[in-house]
């Protein structure tokens, strides 16, 4: 899909006129997609993440109508289903990296490669190699205790604490790490579901070594678990 400029996101909010008088729509650099507007003389003036300079304009209109009834909005229908499409994150995940200033960008660590990780889960077969074949693995820059690993499912991007990047870390408890936000991946956006439901504890029993990963990471960090990751 081609990347609209500013005149053509100023058209595809061409609905807003009715409510807001004149509407005046511009693309910004933002780390994550949001919505930023002000009102002016002339109506409103609305500033669009550029991650959506390729989305249709049903989901452009729809993103920006949501964001501006309620700021702390979860993503929307046709949103969702657009983030879950074929090459969705191609160009995105190069620019979320890079604007993201905790994560370091490479998955090579001092002691630990994180693609080592996925590789064992592969072989062990608790993964499938096309559940990853996009996805991006990082270290954080900072060592975060509080939050050791986190999944950025719709830019496919996965960062671990450099915290973990540790010789006194297991690989199975690494491994352990990376599986569980591979599931994340696996089991897509989903913005009206809880993240830790029934049926992800459920995929995530599936790694042998699950509660020994969990009580060295609870001893090493010294924070409670289910928080973390
Ligand atoms: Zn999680």
């Amino acid at each position: 899909m081609r990347r609209r400029d500013d005149a053509e996101l100023t058209a595809a909010l061409a609905p807003l006129t009715e409510t807001y008088g004149g509407v005046k729509a511009y693309f910004r650099g933002t780390r994550d997609p949001s919505v930023c507007w002000s009102m002016t003389a002339g109506g409103i003036e609305i500033g669009l993440s550029d991650y959506l300079a390729d989305a249709p304009d049903a989901v452009i209109l729809e993103f920006v109508a949501a964001a501006m009834r309620k700021r702390d909005r979860p993503p929307t229908p046709l949103y969702t289903e657009w983030m879950a499409c074929e090459g969705f994150t191609v160009g995105k995940q190069d620019l979320f990296l890079a604007r993201s200033r905790n994560l370091a960008g490479t998955p090579v660590g001092t002691h630990h490669d994180l693609r080592d990780a996925v590789r064992r889960l592969i072989d062990a077969d608790l993964i499938g190699a096309d559940d990853v074949g996009d996805a991006r693995f990082t270290w954080t820059r900072r060592p975060n205790r509080q939050r050791i690993g986190y999944c950025a499912v719709s830019m496919r991007v996965i960062a671990v604490s450099c915290l973990l990047d540790d010789p006194d870390v297991p690989e199975h408890v690494l491994d352990y790490v990376v599986f569980h936000e591979i599931l994340h991946l696996i089991r897509g956006p989903h913005p009206f579901r809880r993240p830790h439901d029934r049926g992800f504890n459920a995929m995530e029993a599936a790694f042998p070594r699950k509660e020994e990963a969990e009580r060295f990471l609870r001893h090493f960090t010294q924070v409670p678990i289910r928080n973390q990751l």
